[in-house]
């Protein structure tokens, strides 16, 4: 266990210069307190959880004070927002501080959100607010705890420092852990600008730093190309069949380790909608939660364009074509264990199709019929659930059909519960919940953040007392806008 003072940094990006990134200090907010914690993502860098309530953690994470060996530095890259090519973007308001490395020999981006402004700040005031700041922070270690891979937050600090959106708020910092920052439109930033030689030093960082097996193999490039377009297919399998809207898939916000990244207007599904937008300024639902599926292999194809210096384009396109099948076969298999199923049969795709299509506008609560589906043998769930859907004759075939793939299945109704238990969560990060949680920090409360997130980071256990978490959102809570940078 380590104390504060005691991280060791090794800051490697920073070493590849100023093409690629550019030293930044911190901007303080005023009077930082503590809003909340990760005790797990404290354990990624051997932190001892008794440090946060130490005084300098707050001001370390609130760009008071600083590690001496710590490089703040602001990273440029660009990408395609929207589909269309932004040639310059880059870190407009938060900072890559260094890199630690645990006692592990592990790595960690320590990227404080929110400090200021920077080079490529364009119109911004470089600034976070606490709301976006805490929903970060939930989604983070909650799509960690439900095993999709992801950045992580150690802490969000709050503080008295105004800041303008729609009205006045309150800027508040986010610390975030990242195997590495390097996303798609860092490669983009290179190619389009024509810096082949920076392409290749960037190319030559992420392969030694992150994927070695990789690097050993004959063609590199083509090799991290494939286990990108791997990482990204198993990643969107588990946002779709967990529900997750992601809603600013832009290249720039797609990590290069194939991690969810950068959180803004996300949302989990509550009621099944598959042409959900969850991003308020998404007019034409280019990033609904079914195009998730195209818009990955689109922004894997924007990846390819730029690694065209590397491997040809044959092989490119080739690899490509890998996406949609590993897409699919991951996401049958994950659909499969939400159903409870331990076999695989030709008709699974269809039985899940068909399931998919009942829920479309009859407002089925998406995560809560999973975990019902596995809390009775499936006659008495099935006639528990039916109630709910508008096709009750559809769903009768429906149920008949499942019923007979799980005798077909075998086993124990216990075996089976203990089973789609530990795949479906009880407990999943709804937007009403993170509403109310804000809306006590913004008061000054810090418990219910503390507590929601305590709730979401055992999402699969039954944990007594907590039920009220498990609600289908109030009406209110059904029609929040939120849209992209705040
Ligand atoms: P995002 O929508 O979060 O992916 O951000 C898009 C770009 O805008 C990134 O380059 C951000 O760094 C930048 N950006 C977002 N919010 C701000 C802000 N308040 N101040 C400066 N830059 C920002
Ligand atoms: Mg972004
Ligand atoms: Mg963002």
């Amino acid at each position: 266990m380590k104390t504060l003072t005691e991280l060791h940094f090794d800051n490697r990006y920073a070493r590849l210069g100023d093409a690629f990134s550019t030293e930044v200090t911190p901007e303080p907010i005023a009077e930082p307190r503590l809003v909340v914690a990760s005790e797990a993502a404290m354990a990624l860098l051997d932190l001892d959880p008794a440090v946060a309530d130490d005084p300098l953690f707050a001001e370390l994470f609130a760009g008071h004070k600083l590690w001496s060996t710590a490089e703040p530095r602001a990273m440029v890259y660009s990408g395609h927002q929207f589909g269309v090519y932004n040639p310059r973007l880059g870190d407009g308001r938060g900072l890559l501080l260094g890199e630690v490395v645990n006692d592990a020999g592990e790595y960690w981006d320590l990227h404080l959100k929110g400090a200021g402004q920077t080079p490529y700040s364009r119109m911004g005031d470089g600034r976070a607010v606490l709301r976006s700041s805490i929903r970060e922070f939930l989604a983070s270690e909650h799509l960690h705890a439900l095993g999709i891979p992801t950045s992580r937050a150690l802490c969000v600090t709050g503080s008295t420092t105004p800041v303008w959106r729609e009205k006045r708020e309150t800027a508040a910092m986010l610390l975030r852990l990242a195997r590495s920052h390097v996303r798609f439109g860092h490669f983009e930033y290179f190619y389009y600008t024509g810096q082949h030689e920076h392409l290749t030093t960037l190319g030559e960082h992420v392969l030694a730093s992150h994927f070695p097996e990789c690097q050993a193999q004959e063609r590199p490039y083509a090799a991290l190309f494939r286990e990108v377009v791997k990482r990204n297919a198993g990643l969107i399998a588990l946002w779709q069949a967990y529900g997750f809207c992601h809603g600013v898939m832009n290249t720039d916000n797609m990590s290069i380790l194939g991690i969810t990244f950068d959180y803004g207007p996300y949302a989990f599904l509550d009621d099944f909608d598959a042409n959900h937008i969850c991003n308020h300024s998404d007019d034409s639902g280019r990033y609904s939660f079914s195009n998730q599926v195209p818009i990955a292999h689109w922004n894997l194809a924007a990846l390819a364009q730029a690694l065209t210096p590397f491997v040809e384009v044959e092989e490119l396109r080739e690899t490509l074509g890998l996406f949609l099948p590993l897409y699919q076969a991951h996401y049958l298999d994950l659909m499969r264990r939400r159903l409870g199923f331990t076999s695989a049969e030709e008709e699974d795709q269809e039985l899940v199709q068909r399931l998919l299509q009942l829920m479309q506008g009859s407002a089925i609560d998406y995560s809560r019929f999973f975990r019902r589906l596995g809390e009775e043998v499936p006659e008495q769930a099935l006639k528990a659930l039916r109630e709910e859907f508008v096709d009750l004759a559809g769903f009768d075939a429906w149920g008949s059909a499942y019923r007979a793939r799980v005798e077909r299945d075998g086993g124990e109704q216990a075996d089976r519960q203990a089973r789609m238990h530990a795949v479906n969560p009880k407990y999943i990060l709804r937007n009403y919940l993170a509403q109310q949680a804000i809306e006590a920090a913004e008061q000054g409360d810090y418990a219910p953040v503390r507590e929601l997130h305590a709730v979401l980071s055992r999402p699969f256990d039954e944990q007594p007392g907590m039920d009220r978490y498990v609600e289908r959102p109030p009406e209110w809570g059904k029609h929040l806008e939120i849209s992209c940078s705040s």
